[in-house]
């Protein structure tokens, strides 16, 4: 099923959680909605499920307008960060909850199920999560990432036509993070069911989306693949927060048709990267570089006119097996380089790093890239 949503807002009060938000879910596919915590993730998922209602705009499920639908008139599966499943019942017991409440008609929509078509689709679905052997176990008696695959089955036996997922994996520990992603994808491969996934995570995004999007302050800033994302981000908080490192930042001045850096009004842009700010007419702005393509100047070789050059100082040294993640200081300004060289650095040291015109970024005074 194809989900969109069409110019929604979203006020608590006074405060707005969501800012006339378009997006277009495509059938079949993952989307993730990411951003900082506070950004309006899941206020956007609530609003899908019919757990809330908008304050302007429509939800729309396969081009027809259901924003006034309760949810319990929306075929839509919710998994969050916490695994609500009742205690007192055992594994199956809680696979088994949503099924029994169709049958008796309470909950969910009409459809009723036999006990045979119960017990067939609780042994589908824990085998489909790897559960079998703790379909007798108690929540209690389960871990982390076994009770999330509990609480997402107890969605899946209801057939949803959507899955929300609301940052599933936060209270799962790191290590179990990656199995669980990639269970999710096979998931995803298996049911071809349209996925909704939030997280504030983006290494999580970047691993998981076909589509990502990215939200600040209640604001979606930019819509695209991983890829898109990570190379083209469209503004200077995209540009910061996509990646494993912040983008680095040097602000600069176009002064007497020359282009400087303002720290210390050095001319180290080659020709080539002046051109193009001055075909844009800016006058002021950031140039921003990423800590994975700076490399350390070697005196042996020279560098050329597309590469400028930068004596820094090592501030900082973290080792993460075979990665060096160096803060360095430049003037004052903070530098994140990383590397895999074998030498060791240490504080104080001096160092001169490289970076190469084409992979400098432009943003204008209003942190747009240009
Ligand atoms: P996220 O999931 O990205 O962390 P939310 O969608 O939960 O963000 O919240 C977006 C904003 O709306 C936040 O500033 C939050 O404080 C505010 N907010 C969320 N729910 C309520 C509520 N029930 N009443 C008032 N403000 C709320
Ligand atoms: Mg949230």
């Amino acid at each position: 099923m194809k989900v969109e949503i069409e110019k929604l807002t979203k006020k608590y009060g006074r405060k707005t959680a969501l800012k006339d938000a378009s997006i277009i879910f495509p059938e079949g596919k993952i989307t993730i909605i990411l951003g900082p915590s506070g950004s309006g993730k899941t206020t956007i998922l609530r609003l899908i499920a019919g757990l809330l209602y908008p304050t302007s705009g429509e939800v729309l499920f396969d081009n027809t307008i259901v924003t006034d639908n309760p949810a319990n008139k929306r075929n839509v599966a919710m998994v969050f960060q916490n695994y609500p499943l009742f205690p007192h019942m055992t594994v199956v017991e809680n696979l088994r909850f949503p099924l029994e409440s169709k049958k008796k008609g309470k909950l969910f929509r009409v459809n009723v199920y036999s006990e045979e078509e119960i017990e067939k689709k609780v042994d589908d679905i824990s085998s489909l999560l790897h559960i079998e052997e703790h379909r007798e176990k108690y929540p209690s008696q389960l871990s982390g990432g076994e009770k999330q695959r509990v609480a997402i089955g107890r969605e899946l036996v209801r057939e949803p036509d959507v899955f929300l997922f609301d940052e599933p994996l936060s209270n799962v520990d790191a290590r179990l993070r990656y199995e669980m992603r990639m269970w999710i994808r096979k998931l995803h491969e298996l049911l071809n069911k349209t996925m909704i996934y939030v997280t504030h995570d983006q290494s999580e995004a970047m691993a998981l989306g076909d589509m990502i999007v990215l939200l600040e302050d209640g604001k979606i800033v930019q819509v695209g693949s991983p890829d898109e994302l990570y190379y083209d981000p469209n503004s200077k908080f995209v540009a910061q927060f996509i990646g494993n490192y912040p983008m680095n930042f040097l602000s600069f001045i176009v002064e007497k048709n020359k282009c400087k850096l303002t720290v210390d009004m050095k001319e180290v842009l080659s020709e080539k990267v002046f051109k193009y700010i001055r075909s844009k007419g800016i006058e002021k702005g950031t140039l921003g570089f990423r800590a994975e393509i700076i490399r350390e100047f070697d005196p042996r070789k020279p560098i050329d006119k597309d590469m400028f050059k930068l004596e820094c100082k090592v501030e900082d040294v973290e080792k993460v097996l075979d990665q060096q993640i160096l803060t360095l200081n430049y003037l004052g300004e903070q530098i994140f380089y990383v590397t895999k060289t074998r030498k060791r650095f240490s504080k104080k040291d001096s160092i001169a790093i490289i970076v190469r015109s084409d992979d400098i970024y432009i943003f204008d005074e209003k942190h747009r890239r240009v």
